[in-house]
């Protein structure tokens, strides 16, 4: 694990405008080095849960240009392989929301309590958990080496990471032994986080409270939890850079695929929150106008807005151009806006819904335990 100093200049700037020049100046530089480093192997998206989420935090203030109430978002996960600096292959789970678990954010339960049954019945959809999707590929839980989440909303790492302590509210469900700790899911994973997003808790700030699953944390076994204080380089063509606004230790995903760099986050909801000057979406494109805002926040946590505007700027210039004309900004939002619910008709522009690139080896960990036998596939 490589750390990478280029944002350094931009990190150590503490008023918003300085920053935001600095990282113009910085990304593009970050780019083709990234770019250089070389490509992943393999990387495949799997949905997880699509929910209504409301406009006036996908699009800010756009939002009043626009009238449909809610819009509806998917959360996925990724599977990205790539060879670390000594050339073994790793296997990283991006996002693995523990759905089960999510569900007890006070955002969502609140939200639940306003929906009627059947709205949400047809308001809400569960694709596969994380462990089905992984058997359905191939994967066991012991060939995932590193667990990674761009931020900890809505997140309850318990059962993936493990606990110290009984947890009599899971065993309450059925999820857990009633007398021992949680055994990890992932028992040789390493859990790579943002050292601010880690220890905010217990404390975190009143503005993002509700977003949290903060008491569940003090449990959570640390002896795989790594925490980061800079931008690292995994390995060729994989980097984790900080992104700070949306949480105060957001951090992007960054990864370099056949079809260029993409960068992942909760930043903004669909790509064209990243370039709403040539949106289709009515009321947006207006709005870019007349504001001269460059990209659109996520804002369900709008306290630091200038610092997510300026780490939506550092992922716009580092995310290559693609899709069907090759002009679409290359972010995969992994909670991804896909259409409007109630009265608006048209979707959003162009969205990635999947990235799939190369080919993932389903016997990831067999060159460290040549004994393990099963076929390398194509999935
Ligand atoms: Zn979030």
């Amino acid at each position: 694990m490589e750390t990478i100093d280029i944002f350094a200049e931009s990190d150590r700037q503490t008023l918003p405008g300085r920053q935001l020049a600095a990282i113009r100046e910085a990304a593009p530089a970050f780019h083709d080095w990234f770019s250089a480093t070389g490509r992943v192997r393999a990387v495949r998206t799997l949905d997880l849960v699509g929910l209504p989420y409301p406009t006036e935090y996908a699009l800010f203030r756009a939002h009043s240009q626009i009238a449909s109430p809610f819009v509806r978002i998917t959360n996925r996960f990724l599977v990205v392989q790539f060879e670390d600096h000594d050339g073994i292959l790793r296997t990283m789970l991006v996002g693995p929301t523990d759905v089960d678990l999510a569900g007890n954010t006070a955002y969502f339960e609140a939200l639940g309590a306003r929906l009627p049954g059947a709205v949400q019945s047809v308001a809400v959809k569960r694709y596969r958990t994380v462990p089905e999707h992984l058997a359905e590929i191939g994967l066991s839980p012991a060939d995932i080496d590193y667990v990674t989440f761009d931020h900890l909303h809505t997140q309850d790492i318990r059962r993936w990471f493990g606990t110290t302590e009984p947890q009599p509210d899971l065993a309450a469900k059925g999820m857990a032994d009633r007398n021992e700790p949680v055994e990890p899911f992932f028992p040789n994973a390493e859990l790579l986080i943002m050292r601010r997003e880690w220890e905010q808790f217990p404390g975190e700030h009143p503005l993002q409270r509700r977003w949290f699953q903060g008491r569940t944390y003090p449990a959570v076994r640390t002896d795989r939890i790594r925490l980061l204080d800079d931008d690292v380089l995994l390995g060729p063509g994989v980097a984790l850079v900080n992104t700070p606004g949306h949480t105060v230790g957001n951090h992007s995903i960054v990864l370099n695929t056949s079809a260029g760099v993409f960068t992942s986050s909760e930043n903004g909801m669909m790509p064209e929150a990243y370039a709403p000057e040539a949106s289709a979406i009515p009321g947006l494109r207006g709005y870019a106008e007349e504001t001269g805002f460059e990209v659109v926040l996520n804002s369900n946590t709008p306290e630091s807005s200038g610092v997510q505007y300026n780490s939506m700027i550092k992922e716009k210039l580092i995310a290559g151009r693609g899709g069907a004309a090759g002009e679409t900004v290359q972010h995969f939002c992994s909670s991804e806006m896909s259409s409007w619910w109630f009265s608006q008709r048209t979707g959003p522009g162009e969205i990635f819904e999947e990235i799939t690139d190369g080919v993932l080896d389903v016997n990831p960990r067999a060159q460290r335990s040549p004994t393990r036998t099963r076929t390398r596939a194509s999935a």
